[in-house]
């Protein structure tokens, strides 16, 4: 179950070794494995690891003692304070460097110049960039304005750049001492007698951020912040055919960061106020139009709402309930500027349900007349129409 090497094995000594006997051997190793000398070489990070594991315990004399009489097989109740390292995983880079720093005097040791990159890739080299956080807020829109595009203006509580520091938090923007950890360098190194011999690494300054300077008098306007919160009158252009839950991103108009840097981007959400009349549907809109009975049947002229105010359209005698006339190019522009989509408008018959005895025998006397009734081929040219129509509705639904 256990495929862990044996801890002697792993630092190469006899059972019977001396506890100086262990500590040379590890020094060798940690030297050899050492994740500064072996950049992103994940097999000698292992081996690193395995080696300070294998030295946490046997360094130990109660630890050793235990590992001696049950091996790996030992739970971790049997390691009061050790045992987390018989777990899957092993120790961590920071434990591991910790551990140095109890064993060998030197607290300090633990930081390492940001040695955590040695796991973690490049972060060692990467220099920080400040950028200020995102800004994210909602806009609603009309359908009216989205197949136009808008532009917005908004005033928008946002961290700005503090005028009077000019976003440095240093009083007037020139309140600055040279950083005494660094002396002015924005690097430090430090050399480590260690159990791996005089260690030398160089890092970020972290008093300074490796800037090399810091703030002698704070600004007095932030205090020290670089930025302040205002009311900003934003601008920005919102393009034709955005659809509801897009987000779109104007940048460089989000918060300014502290002391300085880019600003974060504001992130615009979308929300379509719906239209009281049209049905968006992708870019076409939809339009359920109620013709009457005389006009369904006799034809004429109705007028139906469109994005860019009210249409008149022509029925012709005899339209069917279910049928789409289409109003090609009145629906809404696509973002990629590729034409536009269509209003449909959806044809239904008003069936009145109240009538007065006059309007009763009007439509009674169509009884039995011979054109109100379809013929055989009739049926089947409008079902087959109606079919069709169903068939679109199901595809658009799955
Ligand atoms: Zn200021
Ligand atoms: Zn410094």
């Amino acid at each position: 179950m256990d495929q862990k090497r044996d801890y002697y094995e792993v630092l190469g000594v006899s059972k019977t070794a001396t506890p100086d006997e262990i500590k040379k051997a590890y020094r060798k190793l940690a030297i050899k494995y050492h994740p500064d000398k072996n950049p992103g070489d994940k097999a000698a990070e292992e081996k690193f690891k395995e080696a300070a594991e294998a030295y946490d315990v046997l360094s130990n004399e109660e630890k050793r003692q235990k590992y001696d009489q049950f091996g790996h097989s030992m739970g971790p109740q049997g390691f009061p304070g050790g045992g987390q390292y018989y777990q899957s995983g092993g120790m961590s880079m920071e434990d591991i460097f910790s551990q140095f720093g109890d064993i060998f005097g030197g607290g300090h040791f633990g930081g390492f110049g940001g040695f955590g990159g040695a796991t973690g890739g490049s972060s060692r080299t990467r220099r920080r960039t400040r950028r200020g956080s995102d800004l994210r807020i909602r806009v609603k829109l009309t359908l009216e304005e989205i197949a136009k595009g808008v532009t917005k203006t908004l005033k928008i509580p946002t961290y700005v750049k503090c005028d009077h520091c000019k976003g440095t938090g240093a009083k007037d923007g020139v309140a600055y001492a040279t950083c005494h950890t660094c002396h002015g360098t924005g690097q430090v190194t430090r050399v480590q007698q260690t159990i791996l011999g005089a260690m030398q690494s160089q890092s970020e300054c972290p008093e300074c951020d490796g800037t090399g300077k810091v703030i002698s008098e704070n600004c007095p306007y932030c205090h020290g912040e670089g930025v302040e919160r205002r009311d900003e009158q934003i601008s920005f252009n919102i393009p034709a055919g955005v659809s509801d839950g897009m987000t779109l991103t104007v940048k460089g108009k989000g918060n300014a960061p502290r002391h300085g840097g880019e600003n974060g981007d504001l992130l615009v959400v979308i929300e379509e106020i719906k239209h009281p009349e049209l049905i968006r549907d992708g870019n076409d809109v939809i339009y359920n139009l109620m013709l009457d009975i005389p006009t369904a049947v006799l034809g004429g002229s109705v007028e139906v709402p469109t994005i860019t105010g009210r249409a008149r359209l022509k029925i012709t005698p005899g339209t069917q309930p279910g049928k789409v006339l289409r109003l090609r190019g009145k629906g809404l522009p696509s973002t990629d500027g590729r034409g536009s989509g269509d209003e449909l408008v959806n044809v239904m018959v008003y069936m009145p349900e109240k009538l007065t005895e006059a309007e009763r025998s009007a439509i009674a006397s169509l009884e039995g007349s011979p054109n109100v009734q379809p013929t055989e081929a009739e049926k089947h040219r409008l079902f087959s129409k109606l079919k069709h129509i169903f068939e679109q509705n199901d595809q658009k639904d799955s």
